[in-house]
């Protein structure tokens, strides 16, 4: 595996993925299996898109059928670059449809009930799609109503940056840490209690904005506080010792259990809760980042775990295949999959070929054999052109894809390169399902 996650960075740092393979252009492979199935994939973000470019190829007269109301695909890794101004808004989007192979069927319409019983799905717009095999690939909602005080369109404005919440309100959040980071003040970083995608991303912004201040030479003028849901400030406890210790460094105040309950921009005062019971924190810039859920079609849909993560509605996966606990017709993928570790595009890029494996296998009449170990990736940025490749697995092993070359715990020039430059084309390769 090692090597296979090697030779998939260094293409992509090369730019030659892709490249060597118009888009389209589709080599007729060995392993094909002929099939009248219909599939179903809800969600065409990097999960649904990657998974649909892989099954199109390996699955001949299947009718596969995407579901997804958003006309634009989000890179979402670059939207940590946009809020901190390093990258413009439009360097993360891109159009759906120009990613997705001939011969599949997109609707483009919100999947707004699923019957697993009945294997069929039904849009917004009223159309029902019988499927015989469904893939859940719709991401996860994030849930800033559950913040009292807060609305999208105070983000910008006042201190308030909102980066996860799209390209737009990263360029907008951006506007307001840059205005931190020239005039200086309390900066209050924060992070939900569920569970998120790219953990690593609040840290991230929370290093990159004090940098800038200090380049600007405004560290003097600046008091950062990262407000941690709980008492480890990462889920890998080496890397959150890591973290700990370069926050001594940096004169970053960590706070822990701290979990943002409402703001008032109006007396720039935020409150947590806590163990101790709620605490009132003032702020001139707060980064706000809300709990995060799978969207309602699936919490509503009977796929959901039931006795665990049940505010928030993850499905009910096998950890090692993917495939449903009780419906193996359903398979999920991505963040919306109710599996310990993973929510990362880099997590996507190993989940998907497990899916691939098992679904063609089962259509085959055979039983797949590959199995998804939780690797989940954060380039975790620690400052403008350094960053640390941090890579791990179910067990909280460090995997590292370059071990004695690129050490995972060192802020490094070439893992900066890696999320900076190297990323998004790698990104890009697993959409077309060439990575
Ligand atoms: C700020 C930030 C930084 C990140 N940094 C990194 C990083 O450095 N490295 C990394 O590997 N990952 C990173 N990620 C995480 C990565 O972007 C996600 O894990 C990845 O996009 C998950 O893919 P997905 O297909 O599950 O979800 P998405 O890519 O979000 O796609 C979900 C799709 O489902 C659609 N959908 C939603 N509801 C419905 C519905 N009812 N019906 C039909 N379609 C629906 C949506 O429109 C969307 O197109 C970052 C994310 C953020 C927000």
């Amino acid at each position: 595996m090692i090597q296979s996650r090697r030779q998939f960075l260094s293409l992509a740092a090369a730019g030659t993925v892709g490249a060597a393979l118009p888009h389209g252009a589709r080599h007729a492979r060995a392993d094909t299996v002929k099939t009248s199935a219909n599939i179903v994939i809800i969600g065409a973000g990097a999960a649904g898109t990657a998974l649909t470019n892989r099954l199109s190829r390996r699955l001949d007269g299947a009718t596969i059928t995407l579901i997804d109301p958003r006309k634009d695909h989000l890179y979402q890794p670059g939207l940590s670059l946009v809020a901190a101004g390093l990258k413009r808004p439009d360097y993360v989007v891109s159009k759906t449809a120009d990613w997705l192979p001939s011969g599949v069927e997109l609707i483009q319409e919100a999947a707004s009930e699923i019957d697993p019983d009945a294997k069929t799905v039904k849009t917004s717009g009223g159309t029902s799609v019988r499927y015989d095999y469904l893939i859940v690939a719709s991401g996860l909602v994030l849930d800033h109503d559950a913040i009292e005080g807060f609305s999208l369109n105070m983000v910008g404005k006042d201190g308030i940056g909102a980066l996860y919440a799209g390209p737009d309100y990263a360029g907008r959040t951006w506007e307001a840490a840059s205005k931190f980071t020239d005039e200086g003040g309390v900066g209050l970083f924060t992070r939900p209690a569920t569970e998120m995608k790219c953990a690593g991303a609040p840290l991230k912004h929370t290093f990159l904005i004090d940098d800038i201040a200090k380049r600007k030479g405004n560290g003097g003028k600046i008091e950062i506080t990262y407000a941690n849901n709980s008492k480890a400030l990462f889920g890998v406890p080496i890397v959150a010792e890591k973290v700990r210790m370069l926050f001594g460094d940096r004169g970053i105040t960590p706070v822990l259990s701290h979990v943002l309950k409402r703001i008032e921009p109006g007396r720039k005062i935020a409150t947590f809760a806590t163990p101790e019971g709620d605490r009132e924190l003032g702020y001139d810039y707060i980064h706000v980042i809300p709990p995060q859920r799978a969207p309602d079609v699936v919490r509503q849909s009977g796929l959901s775990w039931a006795d665990k993560w049940t505010d928030q509605g993850w499905v009910e996966v096998d950890k090692e295949t993917m495939r449903h606990r009780r419906y193996p017709e359903v398979f999920a993928v991505g963040d919306v999959a109710g599996v310990p570790k993973g929510k990362t595009a880099a997590s996507v890029k190993w989940q998907v070929p497990v899916v691939e494996d098992h679904l063609v296998a089962t259509i085959a009449g055979k039983d797949g054999t590959a199995r998804y170990n939780g690797y989940t990736s954060c380039p975790m940025i620690t400052r403008v052109g350094r960053a640390m490749l941090i890579e791990f697995d179910y067990n909280n092993d460090l995997v590292p894809s370059f071990p004695g070359v690129v050490a995972p715990l060192e802020e490094l020039w070439i893992s900066w390169l890696m999320k900076e430059l190297a990323l998004k084309p790698t990104y890009n390769a697993m959409l077309r399902g060439e990575a």
